[in-house]
């Protein structure tokens, strides 16, 4: 069972304006800033607009126009990153085991060097 909503969590408040982040996409259905603490040369995180706890949440219970809106976004913000060549890696962190620590949904994106094969 997933947890309910917190519209206090920090992405939350970054989605509102209300703590500053450096945005480099966002359109009706998602919005995109680079993570604080980078794990790449180019780390980014992207954000479905619609309050959802994580993936699996996402999956489940947004529309069709949502996981469209998302997964566009998610595609356009990794290719600007990283292009398609020489490439890019995403990830969704989800629940304890998983190790997600934020609870609103979000895609990292990851670029700009070999990345090995695990990336957390
Ligand atoms: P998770 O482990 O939940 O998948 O990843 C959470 C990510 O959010 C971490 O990579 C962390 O560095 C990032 N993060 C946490 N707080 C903030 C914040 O206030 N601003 C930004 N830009 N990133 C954050």
């Amino acid at each position: 069972a997933t947890q309910p909503y917190d519209p206090n969590n920090v992405f939350a408040k970054i989605l509102r304006g209300e703590i500053p982040s450096s945005r480099v996409y966002e359109d009706e259905y998602a919005i995109a800033f680079h993570d604080i603490a980078p794990a790449a040369p180019t780390h980014i995180l992207v954000i479905p607009t619609g309050p959802y706890v994580s993936w699996d949440d996402f999956s489940a219970k947004a529309s069709d126009a949502e996981i469209a809106g998302f997964v566009r976004a998610v595609g356009i913000v990794a290719r600007e990153a990283g292009a398609v060549e020489p490439g890019y890696r995403l990830l969704a962190n989800v629940g304890r085991h998983g190790g997600q620590e934020v609870p609103h949904l979000h895609v990292h994106v990851f670029a700009g060097q070999p990345l090995g094969p695990m990336l957390a």
